[in-house]
C-alpha cells in the first residue's frame, strides 16, 4: 500500500504522528499512516511554489498531454483504485468501479480539453491608440483540501482544474480516507514535473491549518463542511487569499401530485441512499403535495425498506456504512431526536445496524414539519425527511428556506411549473424529475452557506484564474 506523502517529485513517509485509516464496515485499522510534520508541510508548499513559474509557462498542449496520462493511469489502475476506495470508505465496490472511476478519469479528460479552450473576452481598441486584452492566468500555489465521502473524485475535482490552468497544488485528503490519494500520488510522480503536485497527509488542526495559512498559498479550495469552510476563511483573512468553497447540503426534492410517483420514489431510493447518504447533494429534504403523500410515504418506505446493507464486497450490497464511530453517533442523535417529535413517525430503519462496522439502517421519517431539526440539518446519513405541502408557493418558501443552497429537484409532469419553479428555487443546481446527476461539462457547487466557486465546467477552470488586463499603446 503506498502511504507516503510528494513532496517535490519524492514519495517520501510522513515525520509526524501516525494516524489508523479504518475500514468502516468493520471498524479495523487497514493501515497506520504518519502525518506530515510541519517542516514537510512548508517543503510542499515552497516545492510548489518553485514550480510554479516553470509549469505556469508550460503550454495548455503540454498540461494536456500530462491529464489525458493521468487520466489512461487511472483507467489502467480502476480495480486497484476501486478496491482501495471501497475498502477505505466501506462502498460498495461494484459502485466504486462502475461509476465513480469512470467519471474520475473523466474529470481529467475535460480538463485536458478544457485548457486548450480557454480564452480572453476581449481584445480591442477601447481608447484610441490603445488596444486591450484580457488574459486568464493562473493563481498561483492552491492549497486542495478533500473531504471523505468520494475521496479521489474530490481530488480528481480539485487536481484537475487547477493543473489545467497551470497552477501548482499542494493537495491534503482527508486524515480518514487517504488510500486512494496517496495512490494517485504515485502515478503523478511519474507523470508531472517535480513540485507540481504536492501531497500532504493529516489533520485539519495540525497540517490543514499550517497549510492554508502558508504565505507562500494564493488560494484554497476546500470541499467539505460549513464550519470548517467559515474556520478557513476566518483563520485566512489576513493574508487576502482567493477562495474557493463547495460546502454542505440539504437538497429538498418536491413532489407534486401530478409527477410519476413511481419515478420518483424509484430515484429517492437511488439518490437519497447513495454512498449512505453521505452526498453534499443527497435527495434527503423530501416535500410531498397532499394529494399523493399518503401513497408516496407507504411506497417510498417500502422501496427503501427494501435496500441491501452489507459489507462493500459482496455484489448485492446497495447500502455501506457510515465512515466513522462518531458520524454514526451523530446520525443516531438525529434520528432518535427526530423519533422522539410526536408528529414525526418513523417508516423505516431508525436504528443502527448491531455487529462490526458503522453501520445505520436506511431510514424514512415522515410527518416532519419545516422547522423540524431533521429537516433544518445536514445529516450526511441514509436518511430522508418526508413533509406535506399544499401549494406551489407554500413549498418554494419551505425549500428556499434553508441556509444551505447546493442541489434541489423538483418532480412534475407541467413543464410551465417546471420552469416557474426551477427559476426561483435559491440553489446552484436544480434538476427536473431526476436528481444528483453530473456531467464534467456542467458547473456543481452552491450558493449561500453551501459556497461559491463552481466544480467541473468551463467555469470551475475560470475559478483557479485570475483575470488580468494588459494594455497596449500604440
Ligand atoms: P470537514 O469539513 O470535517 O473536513 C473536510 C476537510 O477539511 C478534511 O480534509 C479535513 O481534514 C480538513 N480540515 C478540517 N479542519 C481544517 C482546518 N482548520 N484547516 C484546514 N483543513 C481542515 O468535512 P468532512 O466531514 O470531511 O466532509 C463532509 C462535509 O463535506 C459535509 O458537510 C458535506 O456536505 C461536505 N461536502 C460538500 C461537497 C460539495 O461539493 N459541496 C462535496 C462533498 C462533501
Amino acid at each position: 500500500m503506498q502511504t507516503k506523502l510528494l513532496i517535490n517529485g519524492q514519495l517520501i513517509a510522513g515525520e509526524g504522528p501516525s494516524l489508523a485509516v479504518l475500514n468502516p464496515s468493520l471498524g479495523t485499522a487497514l493501515v497506520e499512516i504518519a502525518e506530515a510534520s510541519p517542516a514537510q508541510v512548508d517543503a510542499a508548499v515552497r516545492a510548489a511554489d518553485a514550480a510554479f513559474p516553470a509549469w505556469s509557462q508550460t503550454s495548455p498542449k503540454d498540461r494536456s498531454t500530462l491529464l489525458l496520462k493521468l487520466a489512461d493511469k487511472i483507467d489502467a489502475h480502476a480495480e486497484e483504485l476501486a478496491r482501495l476506495e471501497s475498502q477505505n470508505c466501506g462502498k460498495p465496490y461494484a459502485a466504486a468501479l462502475n461509476d465513480e472511476l469512470p467519471a474520475i478519469a473523466d474529470v481529467f479528460r475535460f480538463f485536458a480539453g478544457a485548457s486548450r479552450c480557454m480564452s480572453g473576452s476581449a481584445a480591442g481598441e477601447y481608447l484610441p491608440g490603445h488596444t486591450s486584452m484580457i488574459r486568464r492566468d493562473p493563481v498561483g500555489v492552491v492549497a486542495s483540501i478533500a473531504p471523505w465521502n468520494y475521496p479521489l473524485m474530490m481530488a480528481a475535482w480539485k487536481l484537475g482544474p487547477a493543473l489545467a490552468a497551470g497552477n501548482t497544488v499542494v493537495l491534503k485528503p482527508s486524515e480518514q480516507t487517504p488510500l486512494t490519494a496517496l495512490k494517485l500520488a504515485e502515478f503523478i510522480a511519474d507523470i508531472f514535473p517535480a513540485g507540481v503536485v504536492n501531497l500532504v497527509f493529516g489533520r485539519g488542526p495540525s497540517v490543514g491549518e499550517p497549510l492554508v495559512t502558508h504565505p507562500k498559498v494564493r488560494m484554497v479550495s476546500l470541499t467539505g463542511s460549513v464550519a470548517t469552510g467559515s474556520r478557513i476563511i476566518a483563520g485566512t483573512a489576513d493574508s487576502v487569499k482567493r477562495m474557493h468553497m463547495e460546502l454542505g447540503g440539504k437538497a429538498p426534492v418536491i413532489i407534486f401530485d401530478d409527477a410519476d410517483i413511481e419515478a420518483a420514489v424509484d430515484g429517492i431510493r437511488t439518490f437519497g441512499f447513495y454512498n449512505a447518504g453521505q452526498d453534499c447533494t443527497a435527495a434527503c429534504r423530501i416535500y410531498a403535495q397532499k394529494g399523493i403523500y399518503e401513497k408516496f410515504v407507504a411506497k417510498l418506505g417500502e422501496a427503501v425498506g427494501s435496500i441491501r446493507t452489507g459489507l462493500q464486497d459482496d455484489p448485492a450490497t446497495e447500502l455501506g456504512p457510515l465512515i466513522t464511530e462518531q458520524h454514526l453517533q451523530r446520525v443516531e442523535g438525529f434520528v432518535q431526536r427526530a423519533a422522539a417529535v410526536p408528529h414525526i413517525q418513523v417508516v423505516t430503519g431508525g436504528a443502527r445496524v448491531e455487529g462490526p462496522g458503522f453501520f445505520f439502517q436506511p431510514t424514512v421519517l415522515a410527518g416532519a414539519r419545516q422547522d423540524d431539526e431533521i429537516v433544518r440539518r445536514e445529516v450526511f446519513g441514509p436518511v430522508v425527511s418526508v413533509t406535506q405541502f399544499d401549494s406551489e408557493e407554500q413549498v418554494l418558501e419551505w425549500a428556499n428556506d434553508s441556509d444551505y443552497g447546493l442541489a434541489s429537484s423538483l418532480w412534475t409532469a407541467d413543464v410551465g411549473r417546471a420552469h416557474r419553479l426551477s427559476a426561483r428555487l435559491q440553489y446552484g443546481c436544480t434538476w427536473v424529475n431526476t436528481h444528483f446527476m453530473l456531467v464534467s461539462e456542467m458547473p456543481h457547487g452552491g450558493v449561500k452557506h453551501s459556497g461559491y466557486g463552481k466544480d467541473m465546467s468551463m467555469y470551475g477552470l475560470e475559478d483557479y484564474t485570475a483575470i488580468r488586463h494588459v494594455m497596449f499603446k500604440h
